[in-house]
């Protein structure tokens, strides 16, 4: 549970829901806006009783087919690109109708294996993500097909199931809901064997769980079983609980947010803020260290605020905005490391100022905050402050 939201019952409080194409399009690719309006209205009364929600949804490439190839007859041959420019568009303008018809704002995400995997990249899409939550807006993210190509060997990510699990994790989500055609993951393949079995928990990753993997039952979509297993371990060693389910069944995502056991559960044995801390230690340049006056340490250390501009006193190495940083106090004890929205010379030009002069000062702002209290972890002890 997030300890923010303690006062809650609902065991979930920020969710991502991952759907595939086939929950959301029939056989001739067209977009099933009942199927659509059904997953529509289950995040929408949950967004607006409370819950943080993201929707990660293929359905792009599929959309566009239907426009270009109606009848099936080039086969596969036109291009994934072309296809994914023109039916995003038509994915998105009907998710907002959706979406509006129960007043809740939506915003178009699009992420390409670059931008996550690059650190300005990575904390852009972070604060965003965060900031859309923020202002209640459900983002709705696929993957920016138009602009990653398969014939450039780890360009795309590929398939959404993968990318649900990373936007999970940008986002310290509580849950991951990956939602298929078949209830979770079945001992053997269900459509083929009448002895296969629902697995309700998975708590390790064996070999024989992996196995169960398999080639994709599904031509259309890009994941498959074996995708969805990697998201559910990419998921879980980051914090985030995940599950797999039947997009089909009534009114799943309500139900498995408010903790009703359905499909197969993969709890994370992670600790959220365990793995943050252990990422960005790893990240960590000795070299680059932002020092600070006792006031910003106990603004970190007993507030858990962010770091200011105003508490800074000096900042050593050469460091680039989302590079992770160590904060120190003046007499070098450790207090806390974190992302850093500002390059190091730009630290050097606003410490000591007010927050409200540093678009003035460097003609532009990327925030108030020199390091946001959503991407820093306090390494010191709460007697820290009191030196
Ligand atoms: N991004 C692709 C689309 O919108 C789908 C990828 C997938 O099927 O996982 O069509």
């Amino acid at each position: 549970m997030r300890e923010d939201k303690a006062n809650t019952t609902r065991p979930y409080h920020r969710v991502v829901v991952k759907v595939g194409t086939t929950l959301i399009t029939d056989s001739a690719n067209r977009l099933d806006l009942e199927a659509m309006a059904s997953i529509v209205g289950q995040i929408a009364r949950l967004q607006r009783d409370g819950a943080e929600m993201l929707l990660v949804t293929s359905g792009a490439v599929a959309a566009g087919r239907h426009v270009l190839d109606p009848t099936g007859q080039t086969g596969n041959v036109l291009m994934r690109q072309a296809l994914a420019a023109i039916g995003q568009g038509r994915l998105m303008n009907a998710y907002e109708q959706l979406f509006d018809w129960h007043e809740v704002h939506v915003a178009q995400t699009l992420l390409t294996r670059r931008d996550l995997s690059d650190r300005m990249g990575y904390l852009n899409i972070r604060n965003t993500l965060l900031g859309l939550i923020k202002y209640r807006v459900v983002p709705i993210i696929n993957e920016n097909d138009v602009v990653s190509v398969d014939e450039i060997e780890g360009d795309v990510i590929g398939d959404n199931d993968t990318l649900s699990a990373m936007v999970a994790n940008i986002v310290d989500a509580d849950l991951l809901i990956i939602l298929g055609q078949t209830e979770g993951l079945f001992t053997s393949d269900p459509h083929l064997d009448p002895d296969a079995r629902l697995i309700r928990k998975v708590s390790y990753f064996t070999n024989e769980i992996d196995a169960l993997g398999g080639p994709s039952f599904d031509s259309r979509g890009r994941g498959g079983m074996s995708a969805k297993l990697n998201a559910a371990k990419l998921a879980t060693a980051s914090g985030v609980n995940t599950i797999f389910a039947s997009g089909s069944l009534q009114n799943v995502v309500p139900r498995l947010v408010n903790g009703e056991s359905l499909g197969t559960y993969f709890p994370t044995g992670a600790n959220r803020m365990e793995s943050r801390k252990r990422y960005l230690l790893s990240q960590i340049r000795e070299t680059d260290v932002i020092v600070v006056d006792p006031g910003a340490v106990r603004a970190l250390v007993q507030g858990n605020k962010s770091l200011l501009s105003a508490g800074i006193l000096h900042a050593h190495g050469e460091f680039e905005r989302g590079d992770v940083v160590l904060v120190e106090d003046k007499d070098n004890r450790r207090i806390a490391c974190g992302i850093s929205g500002y390059n190091s010379q730009d630290v050097h030009k606003i410490r000591r100022l007010r927050s409200d002069q540093i678009g003035q000062t460097l003609g532009y702002h990327f925030g108030d905050e020199v390091i946001h209290r959503d991407n820093l972890v306090v390494l010191a002890s709460p007697e820290a402050a009191h030196v």
